[in-house]
């Protein structure tokens, strides 16, 4: 095996590269050739050594075939962002599908060699696949509209925050207002509450937020109606404590009333009693104790302000509204029999042929529209 500068094994990476090259994913495997080469001939050993380990660490998460599956998701996602950006927001082309056990949003930004403080920005999207040959869910397709939701908010969310932002100081300082009358233990208790609602809604761009999660629910919602309800519930049916508090996740259960309040406000309320069934279910769960310390960090006047900020949002942007009237539409589209080829017709009328059809009815429409599709996006 030839190496390099000292021992450092740029064959192998470039070989991959090569391989990358005559896949669909030309952009990114020239972008990263440039970028190797450009470190190979101007940087340190060190600096090759690290950029040898990142573009391996990019090379591992890319799909490790790209067959029709491939080709279908990247069509789904082509789809969703040439419709997202028909308004004021404008969408990466370089969003790519990768498969893992979960959904899931990853940026990795490319450094551009001689622009130290630019980047290109690749965009993965985690969608679960156990087997490539099966037949996709297209009922937990609603979660790729999720997912896209992390990537706009990301990249695009500042308006959105900006609006939350102004709210969420006014309902921390009339909190704060209401615990002056405390004295001794009460009032450091009650700070000490405070300030941990303050942590937990800080209005943030990041992936990983209690602002952004419950933000992207309501543009999933507002995106494809009650098709993501339904994803919704079957995906967390069984999540074994809806109230657990954590940085990162807000609590199932504070996601699932957040999620009727969009429903209510975008007038898909006879679709919510079940989710409304499976929420009040679960307040058996939840220990008397911590009943107070739950309801303080839910905080009503959070999610609603946050609901209100998040369709202001999609409303100025332009983000296409999913509207009673589409039903129509995709079921005129259903009734002459032909294949839904934008991502929101796809979603709607799998979502509509399982609420209606028998299961059998409901698979062998998924598998003949997965097929066609497929075979659609790969011309
Ligand atoms: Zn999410």
């Amino acid at each position: 095996m030839r190496r390099g500068k000292s021992g450092i094994d740029t064959e192998n990476v470039q070989n991959k590269l090569k391989n990358l090259l005559r896949s669909p994913m030309v952009e990114l495997a020239t972008l990263l050739s440039d970028y190797l080469l450009t470190v190979q001939y101007g940087s340190s050993e060190d600096d090759l050594r690290k950029t040898v380990k990142y573009i391996n660490m990019i090379l591992t998460r890319l799909p490790d075939l790209y067959d029709s599956r491939f080709y279908f998701d990247s069509y789904l996602i082509k789809s969703i962002s040439e419709s997202w950006s028909r308004g004021s927001l404008r969408i990466s082309n370089m969003i790519v599908p990768a498969y893992r056990q979960n959904w899931g949003h990853e940026t990795i930004p490319i450094p551009i060699m001689d622009q130290p403080t630019k980047y290109h920005i690749l965009d993965l999207i985690y969608i679960p696949c156990d087997e490539r040959e099966d037949i996709p869910s297209l009922l937990d397709y609603p979660w790729l509209i999720h997912e896209m939701g992390h990537h706009l908010l990301s990249k695009q969310g500042k308006e959105l925050i900006d609006r939350f932002t102004s709210y969420y100081k006014k309902v921390l300082s009339s909190l704060r207002l209401r615990s002056i009358a405390d004295r001794g233990i009460a009032k450091t208790r009650a700070n000490a509450v405070i300030d941990e609602v303050a942590e937990y809604w800080c209005p943030s761009t990041n992936s990983k937020s209690w602002v952004q999660e419950i933000a992207i629910d309501a543009i999933s919602i507002w995106s494809c109606g009650p098709a993501y309800l339904s994803a919704f519930q079957f995906e967390h049916s069984e999540t074994p404590d809806p109230f657990l508090i954590e940085q990162a996740h807000p609590p199932v259960e504070l996601r699932t009333v957040a999620l009727i309040q969009a429903a209510r406000k975008l007038e898909w309320v006879q679709f919510i009693s079940s989710l409304e069934n499976m929420q009040r279910q679960w307040q058996f769960q939840l220990p008397p104790e911590n009943r107070n310390r739950y309801i303080a960090f839910k905080n009503v006047e959070m999610y609603k302000g946050l609901i209100d900020a998040t369709m202001n949002y999609c409303e100025q942007t332009g983000l296409p509204r999913f509207y009673k009237a589409d039903f129509e539409r995709i079921q005129e589209q259903m009734n002459g029999n032909r294949i839904p080829k934008e991502y929101i017709d796809l979603i709607v009328s799998a979502w509509i042929i399982n609420k209606n059809q028998t299961e059998n009815v409901y698979s062998e429409w998924e598998k003949k529209t997965y097929t066609a599709l497929a075979t659609y996006a790969i011309q």
